[in-house]
């Protein structure tokens, strides 16, 4: 959208807020083209209408215009989601949410907070903190990724095994939907059981139905100092055969984090790490579990069980801290150390914790009737959510580095496409979903079907013609615009 008229309309009804136009000379190209982008690199962005709304209203005022003149709009947030989802990549105008980065108030009886959407996850992490409380809700990209875009993504992270993924977490809501209406649902009671809780369609729609101006977010009692350990195991069986042990030993995991030999080497070797042990095996997990729950001296006990158990060889725990933080750089640092060293197809997959071994052996055996595309397992197992990063590179050998594979990067795409659809063809069989966190996006819209039944995407269908009869909120996600 380059209209003249339409750009000053928007900059008229912007009164705190501004409209940057590409090549205007507020912003440098890459910059701007950053607030129309996420971290996927697949679908490049083409836009150059960029506005900054400062509130609920001017959001509103912004959607309406749009839907008088039947132009696209994409919700922009932190920008670190993984399915091109923020992506406007056909003119489309940007609504970036960043100037609504205000913290509303606080209510200790519930105990919530109320923030408004452009607020950071970090940041709302640190003014829980000061208030004696937690979020429960930790990812890798916190520093830069948004509440709204969390909600938006139903994020989950690193807790979900304890704490379940954000839409348990959202108590009150305000939208815009895509015709312009402010809904707000309010966060002030914890019982409000009067009728449908609309607030949960817009959790996890993607930006499809509303944008998300504000949230009250319940908080909880923070877990007590937390401690980790790192565990070496032979069998893919034997990871979840150890999350049930653990399981009927009445340990709470407060993180079940699962990660295979090649990553792990190749997250050494990129971030200068040393080895955990004193060689490598085939398998990883990491635990974090609450000292207060089960103190260290009977964890260790129960661990020596476990290794005479035969279900794990070997465990390291964090004396300090800093142990455990290093133990968290084995996991947290995977997936970009994959990006940055090798040319990568992401999956982002989950299925019922017993089937995830045969899934598993499945995937290799596909992979291995090519050459030249090797397989990385990592992810939060104890959900039952794997990501699995096919390299470009061929299977290493026992303690190497896999080797970048000569073929180019467009036959490896292209393979990768058939790919896709064998694994999710798999995922159906298994009762599992081809998108466990980061969501469909444009990726993998094409591919709904796999986990969602006919009457399911016509519902949606029908849902988004419901809040957004112009189809002007991020046209193109989660499935193809139009009937
Ligand atoms: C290193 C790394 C680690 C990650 N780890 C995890 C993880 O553990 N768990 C997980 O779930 N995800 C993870 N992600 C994915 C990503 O961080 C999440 O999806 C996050 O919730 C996206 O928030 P965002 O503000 O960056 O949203 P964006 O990327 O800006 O947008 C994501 C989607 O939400 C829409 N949107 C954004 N803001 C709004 C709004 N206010 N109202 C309506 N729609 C909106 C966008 O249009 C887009 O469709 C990770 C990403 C990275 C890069």
């Amino acid at each position: 959208m380059r209209s003249t008229r339409h750009i000053d309309a928007l900059a008229n009804i912007l009164k705190r807020g501004s409209v940057v136009t590409r090549g205007d000379g507020t912003m440098a190209e890459p910059e701007f083209l950053s607030y129309g982008s996420d971290r996927t690199r697949e679908v490049r962005p083409e836009f150059h209408t960029l506005v900054f709304p400062a509130d609920t209203d001017e959001v509103a005022a912004v959607v309406r215009y749009c839907v008088s003149n039947r132009l696209p709009l994409v919700p922009s947030g932190g920008r670190t989601g993984l399915s091109g989802g923020a992506v406007a990549a056909e003119n489309e105008i940007v609504l970036s949410l960043k100037k609504l980065n205000r913290v509303l108030g606080y209510d200790p009886l519930l105990p919530a907070l109320s923030v408004q959407a452009g607020v950071t996850t970090a940041e709302v992490q640190q003014k829980a903190r000061e208030h004696g409380h937690f979020l429960p809700i930790d990812l890798a990209a916190s520093g830069s990724s948004q509440i709204g875009g969390n909600i938006a993504t139903n994020a989950g992270g690193t807790r979900v095994i304890r704490y379940g993924m954000i839409r348990e977490w959202v108590l009150g809501l305000t939208v815009v939907t895509g015709a312009g209406e402010i809904l707000r649902f309010p966060g002030n009671v914890l019982k409000n059981n009067t009728g449908i809780d609309l607030k949960q369609l817009f959790i996890g729609s993607e930006g499809t139905l509303g944008i998300v101006t504000e949230a009250t977010l319940r908080l909880a009692e923070p877990p007590g100092q937390a401690s980790g350990a790192l565990f070496a195991l032979t069998d893919f069986t034997r990871v979840t055969n150890f999350l049930a042990w653990l399981r009927d030993q009445r340990v709470r995991p407060l993180a079940f984090e699962y990660f295979d030999r090649t990553a792990l080497k190749i997250v050494c070797a990129h971030l200068s790490l040393p080895a955990p042990f004193d060689r490598f095996f085939d398998h990883y997990v990491f635990l974090e579990w609450d000292l207060e729950e089960l103190a260290l001296d009977p964890m260790l006990e129960k661990i020596e069980r476990a290794v005479e158990e035969g279900i794990v060889v070997d465990a390291r725990f964090a004396e300090t801290s800093a142990q455990a933080d290093a133990f968290w750089k084995y996991r947290e640092g995977i997936s970009e150390s994959l990006s940055l060293s090798y040319t990568v197809h992401k999956n982002d997959i989950s299925a019922p914790i017993p089937a995830l071994g045969e899934l598993r052996e499945k995937v290799q055996a596909i992979l291995d009737s090519g050459q030249g595309r090797a397989p990385v397992f990592f992810g939060h197992i104890g959900d039952g959510n794997l990501h699995l990063n096919v390299l470009k590179a061929d299977a290493p050998e026992p303690d190497m580095l896999p080797v970048a594979s000569a073929e180019s990067d467009a036959d490896f795409f292209a393979y990768c496409r058939t790919f896709d659809r064998q694994l999710y063809g798999l995922l159906r069989d298994l009762g599992g979903s081809i998108s466990a966190e980061h969501g469909i996006g444009t990726l993998k819209r094409d591919f709904l079907s796999f986990s969602r039944s006919p009457e399911e995407i016509e519902a949606m269908r029908r849902l988004k013609a419901l809040f957004d009869p112009a189809g002007i909120l991020n046209p193109g996600k989660v499935f193809r615009a139009g009937p």
